[in-house]
Formats: structure tokens, C-alpha cells, sequence
């Protein structure tokens, strides 16, 4: 059953003390912080005013069966060697290791299958909660994924959460159509890649312009899919210093096209390094220029969309974001919209 949502139902945040069991630097040279500080402020607006009044789920009954969704989704060869690497470091002691020696993307230490586990766990829990119709929305903090490849890690992320619930959303729950909407800085480039050829998922990526200078390089408003997913990818880049009004106003342009979709579930990779402040992406970085209510508008308008699809539900799972005030303030933001989201009247 697709559940449609009222104001009643609440919100849901999840998060897992597992997840901070990955140790790896992550964000620009000089400006680095680890994944442990990222989740504990993601998790430090849970602690704020808003937090209280969202549903905190901290375990899922996926955790263990996380594996097979995983594999539903990504080469079963990479899920191995992530696992191999990660048990051979628990095993033979050792801080981290790279998962590609030529990658310092790629740092994985003991926990970090774990940690993956976790990540994916809490979509899935997500999913069923807005789609089996106990919460309008929820949001999963957990590790990023937007750049994993079906078959490859690269860019802190190693196993793709949302690209994993879109899957399980359309194989498991039995759903027609879902769209991913991926407003972090970089060019979602792995759920891209899964889906690419894909007609039941819609993948929306509005990032910085891709050029020779900005990770990870594709992203042009050319890449629109393939073969029966022609026209079901679409890239919106965007050149700095864009910012709020340049995000929402991007965002409003190719609404019709995400409505016409009829999505059955609104996924959203919710990065948070085009935030001024990021040191990768904001204006310290590469200079785009959000601020905490630009994302939390950005937001608004997402959910806005989903209500006119028919009050479809709607799903967050953190991405980016290397500023850790920023980080914090973005999660509340968001939190503090899926909370004031009015169920009006279709
Ligand atoms: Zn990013």
C-alpha cells in the first residue's frame, strides 16, 4: 500500500551509534574533519529544540540483513572486498587502509562495513516508515554514498544508501517510480551511474558546474540517460556564487518535469556542502553560497513538490557537508521544515 500523509503522522530521524565506527579523514587539505565529528553534529541537532519533538529511531531490522540489499544494488565483489579489508583490519589490528592504494578517498577503517551496514539499515527503516504510512517524512544520518558507482568507491563514499532505498523501494515495496533529488555540491555521479538506464527512477542533481577543477567532473546538463532512461536523468549545474535564490529558483524551473514523473517516493541525497561556509563547496571553497535558510527553503520546496505528487512520502539520507556548525544548523533546518510541513488539501 502507498500511503498518502497527513499531519499527523511524525517525523523520524535515524540514527545509529554504529555509524560512528568509521575513521577516516574527510574534506579539503587543512580543513579536514573526520567522519566521527560529521556524524556527531548531524547527531547534535537531534539534541536541539527541534529534535525533540521527531521520533528518534536509533536501531533498524535491516542491520543484519543489510548485505543483501546492498548486493540487490551494488557489485557483490565491491561489498566484498569492503568487507575483507574491514575484517582484516579487525583482525590484524592497524588504523585504516585505503580500498584503492591510489585513492586517499577510499580510507577504510575496522567498523567501516559496519558503519555501511548502519547507513543502509536506516534508509530502508526510512522507507518503510513513510511508505507503510508511520511518518510523513524521515531522515537517515548516516554515511554518504552519492558517489559510489554500482561497482566502485570513490569520494568518501562507498556504498550508495540512497541509490540501495531506491531499489529496495521499487523491488521490495513494490513502488513504480521514485525520484532522487541530490542538492550536495558534487555531481552525484554514482546514483547517476545505477540508474542511468533506468525509466523508474527520476535522478535530479543540482550541483557545481562541473569543470576541470571541481570534483567529480561529470555532471553536464547533457548527461540526461540512456536507452530506456533517456530523459530520466537531469542535471542542473550551477556556476558560483549561486546561492538561494539561484538554487530555489533552479529548483522551481524543472518542477512540471518531476511532477509529470508521478513519483511514488521523494529520496533526497541532502549534502550540505554548498553551504557558504563549507570548505569544499561554499565560499571558502569553491564559492557557492547557501546559507542554513537557503537549505532549509530548498527543502521546504521538496516537500512542497511531494505534496502536489499526491503527498508522496519523503526520505533525506545525509550526504556532504564539512563545516560542522554549518553541518548541525542544516540538519535542524531541515528537520525543523518536515516538521512544519502542512499536509494541504489536494
Ligand atoms: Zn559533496
Amino acid at each position: 500500500m502507498i500511503a498518502n500523509h497527513s499531519n499527523d503522522n511524525p517525523v523520524i530521524a535515524y540514527f545509529s551509534a554504529t555509524s560512528l565506527n568509521h575513521h577516516a579523514e574527510m574534506g579539503r587539505k587543512g580543513a579536514s574533519v573526520t567522519s566521527k565529528q560529521r556524524m556527531e553534529a548531524a547527531r547534535a541537532a537531534l539534541d536541539r529544540s527541534v529534535g525533540r519533538r521527531v521520533q528518534l529511531e536509533t536501531e533498524s531490522p535491516y542491520a543484519r540483513a543489510a548485505d543483501r540489499f546492498i548486493c540487490d544494488t551494488h557489485d557483490p565483489e565491491l561489498w566484498k572486498q569492503i568487507c575483507k579489508v574491514d575484517q582484516a583490519l579487525r583482525t590484524n589490528g592497524g588504523r585504516s587502509v585505503r580500498l584503492y592504494p591510489k585513492d586517499p578517498d577510499t580510507e577504510i577503517s575496522a567498523g567501516t562495513a559496519g558503519a555501511l551496514r548502519a547507513s543502509v539499515a536506516g534508509l530502508l527503516s526510512c522507507i518503510d516508515a513513510v511508505v507503510d504510512g508511520r511518518a510523513r517524512s524521515a531522515f537517515s544520518l548516516g554515511l554518504p554514498g552519492h558517489h559510489a558507482t554500482r561497482d566502485r568507491a570513490m569520494g568518501f563514499c562507498f556504498i550508495n544508501p540512497i541509490a540501495v532505498g531506491a531499489q529496495y523501494a521499487i523491488r521490495r515495496k513494490q513502488l513504480p517510480r521514485v525520484l532522487v533529488i541530490d542538492i550536495d555540491v558534487h555531481h552525484g555521479n554514482g546514483t547517476q551511474d545505477i540508474f542511468y538506464a533506468r525509466d523508474d527512477v527520476l535522478f535530479v542533481s543540482m550541483h557545481r558546474y562541473p569543470s576541470v577543477r571541481f570534483y567529480p567532473l561529470s555532471g553536464w546538463a547533457s548527461e540526461t540517460g540512456e536507452g530506456k532512461g533517456r530523459d530520466h536523468t537531469v542535471n542542473v549545474p550551477l556556476k558560483p556564487p549561486a546561492g538561494n535564490t539561484e538554487y530555489v529558483a533552479a529548483l522551481q524551473r524543472i518542477r512540471p518535469q518531476l511532477v509529470a514523473f508521478r513519483p511514488n517516493l521523494v529520496l533526497v541525497s541532502a549534502g550540505f556542502d554548498a553551504h557558504i561556509d563549507d570548505p569544499l563547496g561554499g565560499k571558502r571553497g569553491t564559492g557557492m553560497s547557501l546559507t542554513t535558510e537557503g537549505y532549509g527553503q530548498l527543502v521546504a520546496e521538496i516537500l512542497d513538490i511531494a505534496r502536489e505528487c499526491g503527498r508522496v512520502g519523503v526520505v533525506l539520507g545525509l550526504e556532504g557537508g564539512y563545516h560542522l556548525g554549518a553541518l548541525t544548523d542544516c540538519v535542524e533546518i531541515s528537520l525543523e521544515k518536515m516538521l512544519g510541513a502542512r499536509a494541504a488539501p489536494r
